[in-house]
């Protein structure tokens, strides 16, 4: 008898879930979400790999996914713990034969994928496509010849046609009999309505965007976004530091997998076909493309993406220095503009593109600090943390990535008049009236040498 075990990791939805396809045709099936402890562990960098507002996000994703498995007679386990130890404890509990992954680039999947496949040799391990809009075999290059810059990237494949089908799964197979054991730490309902109130509660004064977790909000999200006409102006108003139809904000949704980037390419098709291409739909697409060009990336460059010379092999001349660190962390800068980015970050898990690259660039540019604290503090805050897009980004910004042209530095007076000359966004999210005007309490000179 065919034992699935399908471990449901940012692929959280019903529809257009081409693992959840593959676990329908199985005979019996369990599925699993994991909660890793190692997310709340501090790292090197001295953040979590997992930010309070994106946990509720998670969560309540979670939640929306469990009640829809409920109703095709399958229910979701999710458990709090490793993720290696938990699985393979399943995997020897009920005798797993089939384990079903969305395959991704990132070193966690790949380091507990291989941990498994070690640990329980006999099982078959199907790792399903479907985080990309393309698949490895639809590349009309090897890996290995991935362009070196995103324009080629972009030239080769706009010429491909992307898969857009979608499928949907009307029933699943039964559950196992057998309880999931108790020393699984399954979370219930009641520990997961918890966790959510508790980060509620914590957050009652929290203003700005709102991100709920969940297919049905990624959904109708997307619907809300095609259904207007901010597609056809996305290029000018793209670059603007606030406004929830400047952009698609669907970023969230897709990197946890309630919606599919085949989704979001169909809605870009749909909406093309409606109202005509133009610069704006096009530009969404290639947005869409370099997403794509960083998860490639990171599958050819692995753990590169995560050093301080980057893919360029080169040090920048940055080290680490606490205090303006911490400074960068409250938004405590000399600069207003990047304080008020920080402090929308902090308070909602999302910032603009352009928002982004002010923060990160100030951080290696204004503060010379080690690109990758910056990385991983975002990494603990966004809500739409994504690793490949994420340390893709930063590397290009501190001149170490795919930026042919050695990295980004955008002048803050600039950017402050061109992106908020009246300073109404700074007015939103500057709340600290006391702002430090230097980035040392110590010069540099005044350092007691022995
Ligand atoms: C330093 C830095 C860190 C970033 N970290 C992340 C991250 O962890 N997760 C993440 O999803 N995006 C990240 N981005 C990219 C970008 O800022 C967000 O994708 C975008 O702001 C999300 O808003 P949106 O969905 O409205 O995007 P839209 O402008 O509507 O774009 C549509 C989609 O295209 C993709 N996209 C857009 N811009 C980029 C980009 N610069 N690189 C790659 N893909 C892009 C996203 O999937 C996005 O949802 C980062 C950018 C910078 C400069």
């Amino acid at each position: 008898m065919q034992r699935t075990l399908y471990w449901v990791n940012k692929d959280l939805r019903i529809n257009d879930n081409l693992a959840l396809t593959l676990a329908s045709q199985s005979e019996q099936l369990i599925c699993v979400a994991i909660i890793d402890s190692a997310w709340f562990q501090v790292n090197q960098q001295q953040a979590l790999a997992m930010g309070e507002l994106r946990l509720r996000f998670l969560l309540e994703g979670l939640q929306a996914l469990s009640s829809n498995l409920q109703k095709l007679g399958q229910h979701l386990h999710i458990i709090y713990g490793d993720s290696v130890t938990s699985l393979n404890a399943i995997c020897e509990q009920y005798a797993i034969t089939d384990l079903i992954i969305t395959k991704r680039p990132g070193s966690y999947e790949r380091d507990i994928t291989a941990k498994l496949q070690q640990l329980q040799p006999t099982t078959n391990l199907h790792l399903v496509e479907q985080f990309t809009l393309f698949t490895e075999q639809a590349l009309p290059f090897a890996l290995a010849d991935l362009p070196a810059s995103y324009s080629k990237f972009r030239k080769v494949v706009s010429a491909l046609a992307s898969n857009i089908e979608q499928t949907t799964v009307f029933a699943l197979p039964p559950q196992f009999d057998q309880e999931l054991a108790d020393c699984h730490h399954c979370w219930g309902e009641t520990v997961i309505e918890q966790q959510i109130t508790k980060q509620i509660n914590k957050d009652h004064k929290r203003s700005g965007y709102h991100f709920t977790g969940g297919e049905q909000a990624g959904f109708e999200q997307l619907q809300q976004y095609f259904s207007c006409s901010a597609p056809a102006r996305y290029k000018e108003v793209r670059n603007k530091l606030d406004g929830w139809d400047n952009s698609s904000k669907l970023s969230a949704w897709l990197n946890y997998g309630f919606i599919s980037v085949r989704q979001v390419m169909g809605s870009i098709n749909e909406f093309e076909q409606l109202h005509g291409e133009s610069a704006s739909t096009r530009s969404l697409y290639h947005e869409l493309l370099w997403r794509e060009y960083f998860q490639w990336l990171h599958y050819k460059i692995q753990d590169k993406l995560y050093q301080f010379k980057g893919l360029a092999n080169t040090s920048p001349l940055t080290s680490f220095y606490p205090e303006r660190f911490k400074k960068w962390c409250n938004a405590n800068t000399p600069f207003p503009l990047v304080n008020a980015c920080i402090n929308e970050l902090r308070k909602t898990g999302y910032l603009s593109n352009r928002g982004r690259q002010i923060v990160a660039s100030c951080l290696v540019n204004e503060l010379s600090i080690d690109w990758r604290y910056g990385a991983a503090w975002f990494e603990q805050h966004l809500i739409d943390y994504d690793a490949a897009i994420n340390w893709g980004n930063w590397q290009y910004i501190a001149g170490v990535g795919v930026d042919p042209r050695g990295g980004r530095h955008f002048n803050l007076v600039k950017q402050t008049q061109q992106h908020d000359p009246n300073g109404e966004y700074q007015d939103i999210w500057l709340e600290n009236a006391e702002q430090h005007t230097t980035l040392d309490s110590v010069s540099a000179d005044d350092w007691p040498v022995q």
